[in-house]
């Protein structure tokens, strides 16, 4: 079955692939010739994965589904969550994000954090929304090299391991993303 992920992360589209198997044929904008950034103005998680499907629904048509993501730390009132990829400034970059969010942690006991996904799906003209939540702590300090994001300072709960130590299989077996 054909399902078009709202996505223009080359990289996403693989790791969702590999979880979906062999079932589900997935395409990305890229393959319906959206080149523009879908909009995310909402101020929830959820209301973005919505915003974006039912944007890619209306122009397509097609089947589709959208995902977002953001990192909560219960010590920071859930910060940074929706605004994960621009912690620290619109650009996006993710060493200056794991500095401010060390640098708020800096004394407090409670490193206690989760991501949360949020996949918006419309299929056969009907919406659904999917969870995914793993729970873990934030470390000191960065450590490992792989995954992306916020993975060098999160532990999952039950490891002693980062998500950037992991290899990128085991990550993705048990991520949030995977989850959802
Ligand atoms: P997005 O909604 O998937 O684009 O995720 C928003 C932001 O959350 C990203 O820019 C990352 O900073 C962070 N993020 C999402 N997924 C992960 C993950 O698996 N590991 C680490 N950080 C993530």
């Amino acid at each position: 079955m054909e399902l078009l992920f709202a996505t223009q992360n080359q990289n996403k589209l693989i790791e969702i692939q590999n979880i979906l198997g062999n079932a589900f044929n997935l395409i990305s904008l890229n393959d319906v010739s959206i080149n523009i950034e879908v909009p995310e103005n909402q101020n929830t998680i959820e209301g973005n994965a919505l915003e974006k499907v039912k944007f890619v629904f209306e122009k397509t048509g097609k089947n589709c589904f959208a995902d977002d993501t953001g990192l909560e730390v219960f010590a920071l009132n859930g910060e940074p969550g929706v605004n994960s990829a621009r912690y620290a400034g619109s650009d996006k970059n993710s060493d200056n994000n794991i500095s401010l969010l060390l640098s708020k942690l800096d004394g407090k006991d409670n490193r206690e954090a989760r991501f949360k996904t949020v996949i918006a799906l419309i299929l056969n003209g009907n919406e659904y929304l999917f969870e995914g939540l793993i729970y873990g702590t934030i470390t000191d300090e960065k450590r490992g090299t792989h995954g992306f994001g916020y993975d060098p300072v999160f532990i999952p709960n039950g490891y002693n391991i980062t998500f950037a130590e992991m290899p990128i299989e085991e990550k993705n077996k048990i991520s949030h993303r995977a989850i959802a």
